[in-house]
């Protein structure tokens, strides 16, 4: 089956906005299995929409259509499809209602121009949208094979993230699950993992999976700054043996490094191993200047496990705030071991945490030196078994290091979690 993503805005082309539904849309088909065979950005003109639609329908089954449906004079979508499918424009009353709602619900007043967004075109589909007034809209086309058992879809989507994600969650897939059904049998599964390049995960998981790429496993890797997915997907009848054998044996070969199979990230599996656990968590960050605390603070929970995060940036403030010794700093500096530890213990002594992680480091760019080059940290944990400490050598941007840096702290507090007898405090 074809496939083919048209993304709107004027945004996209200008470089305002990452096209963040390109990937996010290619992901979710693609665990479905129906990979995109094409994709295709377009600004919010007519001409541009039209010929992207009009093009797609000419060789494609599945038309997926983002953005332009909201109530300005530059989304045209909605009206231009209409016109190329001649279907006629009729006010639909669930989506007006819905849209006067929305707005009931918030104390503001519905601006007239918003009801444009309850226009459906003749025969669609109305997806309801849960985070905004903009239904997504679902047509029927003929498709180039003609099969009439068989029609093509093209679903059109609201363009913000927040909306159109929960609705292809939760309305498109059923809805492609049902139209399109697998005709072979087709599995995927992801592990994310961090604290090994994706050349040596390679190297770990390679061979021992030999037998079951010959008999059809595909194996990709996707590196991203601190992490690297690991994807095992096949298909046909044997498919759920294959990524199940293979699953296996990377779980045996690089487990350590998994931290999740679900797609979570490694801040929601550390709030969630805190949680199960009753324990807490305090926070003493020098150079990520309060980053692990935000990416604690994403995670919804998040309340129950961390006592605080403090951006103990100066030595002052990590004398007075954490009680390092001024001894320590004057003898190794602020970036050394021994701070590192003492702002640890500072921590969970003053909060009364489970665990405590601090860093300290130098982000750069200047202020290296040739003991401690741009881009040292030291990253310590305390716990009820003392304090531990890494270092590392983050060479990158600030902003990058922040990241990385952050990312070694959860993954320290992760495996120490992991490792302490499961205790739980009532
Ligand atoms: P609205 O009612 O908000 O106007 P809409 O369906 O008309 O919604 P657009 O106007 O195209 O959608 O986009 C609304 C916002 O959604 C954009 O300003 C942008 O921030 C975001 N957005 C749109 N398309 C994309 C995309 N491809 N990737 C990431 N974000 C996007
Ligand atoms: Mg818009």
């Amino acid at each position: 089956m074809n496939v083919e993503i048209i993304n709107t805005g004027s945004e996209l082309m200008l470089g305002f906005v990452l096209n963040t539904h390109q990937q996010w849309l290619c992901r979710q088909l693609a665990d479905l299995g129906h990979p995109v065979s094409r994709q295709v950005a377009v600004p919010d003109t007519g001409a541009a929409i039209q010929t992207a639609v009009k093009e797609a329908l000419a060789r494609t089954e599945l038309i997926i259509v983002t953005g332009g449906l909201g109530p300005t004079s530059d989304d045209l979508t909605r009206d231009l499809i209409a016109k190329l499918f001649e279907k006629k424009l009729h006010y639909d009353a669930t989506v007006l209602q819905n849209i006067e709602t929305f707005f009931a619900k918030r104390g503001r007043p519905m601006p007239p121009n918003t009801a444009v967004q309850a226009l459906v075109p003749e025969g669609a589909l109305v997806l309801a949208n849960a985070h905004g007034t903009a239904p997504g809209l679902v047509l029927e086309f003929v498709p180039p094979t003609s099969n009439a058992n068989a029609p093509g879809l093209l679903v059109m989507l609201p363009g913000p993230p927040r909306e159109l994600r929960p609705m292809f969650a939760n309305q498109v897939v059923p809805l492609l699950r049902k139209k399109f059904p697998l005709t072979a049998g087709f599995v995927c599964h992801t592990f994310k993992t961090t604290g090994l390049g994706e050349s040596l995960i390679q190297d770990e998981i390679a061979q021992p999976l030999k037998q079951l790429t010959d008999a059809g496993l595909e194996i990709g890797y996707c590196a991203r700054v601190g992490e690297v997915d690991v994807r095992l997907v096949a298909s046909g009848s044997r498919a759920e043996q294959i990524v199940t054998d293979a699953g296996t044996i990377v779980r045996s070969r690089i487990g350590r490094h998994i931290f999740s199979e679900g797609g979570e990230t490694l801040e929601t599996v550390v709030v969630r191993l805190l949680t199960e656990r009753r324990q807490t968590l305090a926070l003493a960050e020098s150079c990520t200047g309060g980053h692990i605390a935000n990416r604690i603070t994403n995670v919804p929970g998040a309340s129950a496990v961390l006592w605080a995060g403090l951006v103990t940036y100066s030595n002052e403030s990590k004398q007075n705030l954490l009680g390092v010794r001024a001894e320590t700093l004057a003898a190794h500096g602020a970036v050394s071991e021994p701070t590192a530890r003492e702002m640890a213990e500072g921590a969970r002594r003053i909060s009364g945490a489970d665990y405590a992680l601090s860093v300290t480091g130098i982000a750069g760019p200047a202020g290296g030196t040739e003991a401690k080059p741009v881009g040292t940290v030291f990253i310590a944990l305390a716990s009820v078994d003392g304090a531990k400490v890494l270092q590392s050598v983050n060479g990158y941007d600030r902003e990058t290091f922040k990241f990385v840096t952050s990312q070694q702290a959860l993954e320290m507090l992760r495996r120490t979690i992991l490792l302490s007898a499961a205790t739980t405090k009532d």
